[in-house]
């Protein structure tokens, strides 16, 4: 008997139809003797729904204030899947109980729209499972300090379900999707991309932290801390396949150093269209001047990613930097009010049509050119490159955003990535 975790994502929680094959799922499961934790999702499209109504309401710039009612307004969505599938499961013969973050409970830090989780107390579940019940667990939401509902961040139902995992210390910890596991890149951009059997975890670490959605990068930060099995697979297969077949499907992320030795050097292809690229022009160049740039951005709890200083003239520089295009209105008014009277800067300019464009692959560390590859196949297209930032196993380049399925379709190409031809 093993104590595994299913997390559904919200196209697989999409109608009360899917919800009863999830429930056929688990009681599969369950009758084959494990212990189930089950992690849903809100059913697809109904955070956007909730989040779309709040935004009639809200105004341009979200204070703290809105951002703990936009909480309590989004985690409404996963209640109203846990208690479906519970009833489902129910309805198949399984004893079920559902629960919201607050009542396990997931303990969060007070980052409304964006928290972190920092413990979870499985007493009250594993007293469940010794029952013999099926535990059903929102994803995406948790409780503060202070009792406040708190959120993940988008798409975090995933990291709800590893932290559970982990918390339990479950065998395994399943993300049902609706794609057949991790691919080369979105199979929604590329059609012939390839699916991986196994992925390291530093390379899931990056595709995630660039951008690919199937997983929420906190969910694979968690399993590398605490070591959590972890399995991407589809939930359209046939609710009745064989456990063992399904157990086998999917993609694995492995934790062994070297595993990709002797395969591709490029893994795969990420790309983010979230991101909004920024530029303090004419900035007196002097020591101490990033810091008072983004020093105030820091301050205001927003992330900065890509960031270039160009040389300078005449005493004076441009400094780039790329924010989330949620917080592009907060830090372009930042930018004005304080930081330009500050430094004596000339102008702030800002561009949310850019995206940004990663390959990714452990096989860059020993392997020379791979940069220079992707730099000359993006020139055979025709494509400006604004921006590069680089690390160990991945090369990003910012583009305008007009090119981003250009761009990653080429790249696929170039570095062999394809279905092989059957
Ligand atoms: P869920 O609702 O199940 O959490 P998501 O939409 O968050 O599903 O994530 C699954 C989607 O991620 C897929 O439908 C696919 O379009 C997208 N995706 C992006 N990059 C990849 C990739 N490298 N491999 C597989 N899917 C990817
Ligand atoms: N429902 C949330 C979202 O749409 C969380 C998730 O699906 O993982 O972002
Ligand atoms: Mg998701």
């Amino acid at each position: 008997m093993a104590l595994i975790v299913h997390k559904y994502g919200g196209t697989s929680m999409g109608s009360t139809e899917r919800i009863r094959n999830v429930a056929k799922r688990v009681a599969k499961w369950a009758r084959a003797g494990h212990q189930m934790v089950v992690v849903p999702s809100a059913m697809s499209g109904e955070t956007n729904r909730l989040l779309g109504l709040a935004k009639e309401l809200s105004p341009a710039s979200p204070t703290t204030a809105v951002d703990r009612e936009l909480d309590m307004i989004a985690s409404t969505g996963e209640q109203v899947s846990v208690g479906l599938l519970s009833i489902a499961l129910q309805a198949e013969g399984m004893q079920a109980v559902s629960y919201a973050g607050w009542q396990v409970p997931v303990q969060t830090d007070s980052s409304f729209t964006k928290a972190r989780i920092q413990s979870i107390d499985d007493a009250r579940v594993r007293a469940d499972l010794a029952q013999g019940k099926v535990v059903v667990i929102t994803g995406f939401q948790g409780i503060d300090a202070d009792g406040h509902i708190t959120t993940l961040g988008r798409g975090g139902s995933d990291t709800s379900a590893v932290a559970v995992a982990a918390a339990m210390k479950a065998d395994e910890c399943l993300i049902y999707t609706d794609v057949d596991g991790v691919y080369t890149t979105d199979p929604r951009i590329v059609p012939d991309a390839r699916r991986l059997h196994t992925i390291s975890f530093e390379e899931m670490l990056e595709m995630a932290s660039l951008g690919s959605k199937v997983l929420q990068i906190r969910s694979v930060e968690f399993a590398g801390k605490y070591r959590v099995p972890l399995r991407v697979l589809s939930s359209f297969t046939p609710w009745d396949i064989d456990i063992t077949e399904e157990s086998r499907s999917g993609t694995l992320i492995t934790f062994e150093e070297d595993e990709k030795m002797e395969q591709a050097v490029v893994s795969g292809i990420a790309f983010n269209r979230d991101e909004a690229k920024i530029t303090v022009m004419g900035v007196p160049d002097k020591p101490g001047i990033a810091y008072q740039i983004l020093g105030p951005v820091a301050d205001a709890n927003i992330d900065v990613d890509v960031i270039i200083q160009n040389i300078s003239h005449e005493g004076k520089t441009d400094f780039s930097f790329t924010v989330h295009r949620n917080d592009y209105t907060r830090t372009m008014e930042l930018l004005k009010n304080t930081v330009l009277p500050q430094t004596g800067a000339a102008q702030v300019m800002g561009d949310t049509k850019i995206c940004k464009v990663s390959i990714v692959g452990i096989g860059m560390r020993s392997h020379v050119g791979v940069a220079s590859k992707m730099f000359r196949c993006l020139s055979e297209e025709g494509i400006n490159i604004q921006m590069i930032t680089t690390s160990e196993i991945k090369t990003s380049v910012v583009i305008d955003e007009k090119y981003m399925e250009l761009a990653v379709r080429s790249l696929h190409k170039a570095f062999d990535l394809e279905q092989p031809a059957a």
